[in-house]
């Protein structure tokens, strides 16, 4: 009985998208934020803001790990964009840990590439289990069914376990905006994708009822509050005003309020009161927040373990 007091957050999915550089993670963000609007009436199209950051647009890559949510039926599904490039590994493993799971991006043309070694071995590590989506099958020149062969070969080489091995094949269209079960069948929309992210990835389990633990995985910033700090619920529940004890990497504990606390909407940041186990989150109002710091409950300040990984060195010229 030792899972015994483990709730299931059924409603909603943590996952990230992982690629090789322009094999289409942003375009497909963007279809899918554009279509949760048809699988559940009222909600607005979305603006692509993806690349907006500037450092972001001067390299021309995806660097800062970017929250998306999009409610399909009724489940919230968190997606935590991932860099694509091997500079940026200790955030890349960094995302992999706020998930349940990951979408492999691969461009069905160009097939399995340095990049998409890169981060399906540190999934295949992080114990995840990928959905492979094959993308660009729009493209004249596409070979998807080789392709798929590539990457069950990449799986086998990374020393996938059997349950990784047995990743389930989606194959899409970003920029058309649909996916396929098979190949064969016909272009709708990207339902295929989001039936198969709902199933296959888990939902977050835990404990509710004990002890708030939240490790913050990145670290974002703000002109108006300042530094923010994003990270998963590991356990227990969060509140807007409450004290908690901030974990210091050097087993320091210092007090802090959390003054501000918002859950991610589309693209934006929106205020919440609480939320709970299984939750992406970003706390504003503390200064001083590091990534690898768990923030606790005052009485009882346990820390998360945290693998420490050397910072990125971004050259800006
Ligand atoms: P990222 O670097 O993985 O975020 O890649 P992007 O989403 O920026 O896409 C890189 C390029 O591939 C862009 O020119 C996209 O328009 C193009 N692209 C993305 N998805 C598709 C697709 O499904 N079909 C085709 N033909 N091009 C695509």
């Amino acid at each position: 009985m030792e899972n015994a007091g483990e709730y299931i957050r059924e409603n909603i999915r943590n996952v990230a998208i992982i690629a090789h550089v322009d094999h289409g993670k942003t375009t497909l963000v963007d279809a899918m934020l554009k279509q949760s609007g048809i699988f559940r009436e009222n909600e607005q199209v979305q603006e692509r803001v993806m690349d907006s950051n500037d450092l972001e647009r001067e390299r021309g890559i995806t660097i800062l790990a970017k929250n998306t949510a999009i409610t399909y039926k009724n489940i919230k599904i968190n997606i935590v964009d991932t860099p694509g490039h091997a500079d940026f590994g200790g955030e890349v493993e960094r995302v992999l840990g706020m998930v349940d799971g990951v979408l492999l991006l691969v461009d069905s043309f160009e097939g399995t590439m340095p990049q998409t070694r890169f981060v399906l071995r540190k999934a295949l590590q992080a114990n995840l289990k990928p959905i492979v989506v094959i993308n660009k099958i729009d493209r004249p020149e596409a070979r998807p069914v080789e392709v798929v062969d590539e990457v069950l070969e990449l799986f086998i080489e990374l020393g996938a376990d059997d349950e990784q091995l047995d990743f389930p094949v989606v194959y899409a269209s970003a920029r058309e905006g649909y996916a396929l079960y098979n190949l064969n069948d016909d272009p709708k929309n990207l339902e295929p994708l989001f039936e198969t992210l709902i199933n296959h990835i888990p939902a977050p389990k835990g404990f509710m009822d004990k002890p708030l633990q939240l490790l913050v995985s990145n670290i974002d910033y703000d002109d108006y509050v300042g530094r923010i700090a994003v990270g998963r619920i590991e356990r227990g529940m969060i509140k807007t005003g409450q004290q908690a004890a901030l974990c210091k990497k050097d087993g320091s504990i210092e007090n802090v309020k959390i003054s501000r606390l918002y859950v991610f909407s589309g693209l934006k940041r929106i205020e919440a009161d609480s939320a709970m186990m299984g939750d992406i989150v970003a706390v504003s109002g503390i200064s001083n927040i590091n990534i690898g710091e768990t923030i606790c409950n005052v009485d009882a300040p346990e820390p998360l373990p945290f693998i420490e990984i050397e910072e990125p060195t971004i050259t800006m010229t």
